[in-house]
C-alpha cells in the first residue's frame, strides 16, 4: 500500500475538521476495501489511457491492480477522459504537487491539471458511487490548487482556479471556481490547522465529514460520546405531546431531526461491528459474543471438470442459460449512434430515494408519466 503524507490533501477534510485525528490514528494500520481497490484500479486505467491517448474500452477485459476492466469501469473512466480531452491547454496527469509553504513537507498527486493562460483547472476523479463528493470548498482540491500555485506560478500569473470533481457513477461532474486571493486565504487556514494537528493536545471534534474515513472511528471515545449524547438529546428534546397519539408516535419533524443524525451513527455502528470481528478473529474475547461461520452458497469445485461431467447427463439446452446483450454491450458491438439503440433502449426511472434537501437532483415527481423515452445519445443504462 502506498505510504501517504500524514497531513495529506486527500485526508484534509479529516485533519482540518478534527485535528486530533492524526494523534488517534497513530499506530492503526491503513486498511483498504474492495471499493477502494476498485477505485485505485480505475485511477490506474485512467492514467494509462491519458498517457497513451487511448479510450478506456481499449482495455476491456485487461487487469489493473487485480481488477478486470469491465464495461461499467470503462464507461465511468471514459467520462473523466472526455472531460479532460475537451479542455484546451497544457495537461499534466498524475502530477505531484508540493504545498510545503503551507504544510512543511506537504505533497500530493493530482489526477489531472490543465493550465490554460492565467487559468488553472484541477480535476479529481472519484470512482465511488456511494457518497457524492461536493466540489465547493473541497479542501483536497484546494490544497492541490495551492500546490499548482507553488510549483507553477513561476511560469504563469494565475488569477482563477477551477476545481472539478468527475464522479460519473453518481452523475456528478461539478465545477467550482476560486480566486487566487481566496485560495491564498485558505492557505493560511491550512497552515494554522496543520500546526494544531501536529500539536500534542490537538482537540477531537466529531462530525460526519471528518469521522467518515477516520481509522480511529470504532475506538474513538469522543465520537462514541457524541453519538450517545445525540441519541439521548434527540429523545429529550422531542416536541411536547399534545394528544395521546403524539405521546406514542414520532412526528414528521422529529423523524426529520433523527434523519439528519443517522448517517454518522450508522457508519459508526458498522465500523464498531467490523472492528470487533477483526479483533475477535485475532483471538481476543469480546464478552457475550463469539465468531461463527457465515452463510454461503454451493459452488462448483472445478467448473471445467463439472461441465464435462454434466454433459453426460444433460443436453446443452438444459445446461446453459441464454442471456441477451445489455444495451451497453449491444452498443459496443453495433457502434455508437446505431438506430437500434435509439429506437429500442429506454432509461427507466430510478426508485425514489430520500436525500438531503440541497442534493442537486430534481425532486421526485409522482405525477410524472413513466413513458419510455429513448435515451439521449451517449447515455446508457448499462
Ligand atoms: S473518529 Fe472522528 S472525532 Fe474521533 S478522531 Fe476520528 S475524526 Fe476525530
Amino acid at each position: 500500500m502506498t505510504k501517504h503524507f500524514i497531513l495529506s490533501a486527500s485526508g484534509a477534510e479529516k485533519w482540518m475538521n478534527c485535528p486530533g485525528a492524526i494523534r488517534l490514528e497513530k499506530g492503526i494500520p491503513e486498511t483498504t476495501s474492495e471499493f477502494a481497490e476498485e477505485g485505485t484500479a480505475a485511477h490506474s486505467l485512467a492514467a494509462e489511457c491519458l498517457e497513451k491517448g487511448l479510450s478506456a474500452d481499449a482495455y476491456l477485459g485487461e487487469m489493473f491492480d487485480e481488477f478486470e476492466v469491465d464495461e461499467e469501469m470503462a464507461e465511468a473512466v471514459q467520462v473523466h477522459l472526455d472531460y479532460i480531452n475537451n479542455l484546451p491547454g497544457i495537461k499534466f496527469f498524475e502530477q505531484r504537487v508540493s504545498y510545503s509553504p503551507w504544510v512543511k513537507g506537504g505533497f500530493g498527486t493530482s489526477d489531472a491539471i490543465v493550465i490554460d493562460k492565467k487559468h488553472v483547472t484541477v480535476i479529481d476523479y472519484k470512482h465511488g458511487k456511494g457518497i457524492e463528493v461536493d466540489v465547493k470548498n473541497n479542501p483536497q482540491l484546494m490544497i492541490y490548487a495551492l500546490g499548482v500555485l507553488n510549483d507553477y506560478e513561476i511560469f504563469e500569473e494565475f488569477e482563477t482556479f477551477k476545481l472539478v470533481i468527475v464522479q460519473p457513477r453518481t452523475n456528478n461532474i461539478s465545477e467550482w471556481e476560486i480566486s487566487k486571493a481566496d485560495l491564498l486565504e485558505f492557505g493560511e487556514v491550512v497552515r494554522e490547522k496543520a500546526d494544531i494537528a501536529k500539536s500534542e493536545n490537538a482537540p477531537l471534534n466529531p462530525g460526519q465529514k471528518q469521522c467518515q474515513w477516520c481509522r480511529a472511528k470504532p475506538i474513538c471515545r469522543a465520537l462514541a460520546e457524541q453519538n450517545f449524547k445525540t441519541a439521548a438529546e434527540e429523545f429529550k428534546d422531542f416536541e411536547t405531546p399534545i394528544s395521546t397519539k403524539d405521546k406514542e408516535l414520532l412526528s414528521i419533524n422529529e423523524i426529520s431531526d433523527i434523519l439528519t443524525k443517522l448517517d454518522l451513527i450508522k457508519s459508526w455502528t458498522s465500523s464498531i461491528a467490523d472492528y470487533a470481528l477483526k479483533i475477535a478473529l485475532r483471538g481476543e474475547t469480546i464478552k457475550g459474543f463469539k465468531v461463527v461461520e457465515g452463510r454461503s452458497n454451493r459452488t462448483w469445485k472445478k467448473i471445467g471438470i463439472a461441465e464435462k461431467a454434466l454433459k453426460n447427463y444433460l443436453k446443452a439446452s438444459e445446461m446453459y442459460k441464454k442471456t441477451m446483450l445489455s444495451p451497453a454491450q449491444a452498443e459496443k458491438a453495433l457502434g455508437k449512434g446505431h438506430k437500434i439503440i435509439d429506437e429500442h433502449v429506454i432509461k427507466p426511472r430510478g426508485s425514489p430515494a430520500l436525500v438531503l434537501a440541497d442534493d442537486k437532483r430534481e425532486p421526485w415527481n409522482p405525477a410524472k408519466l413513466d413513458f419510455q423515452e429513448p435515451i439521449n445519445q451517449g447515455e446508457t443504462n448499462g
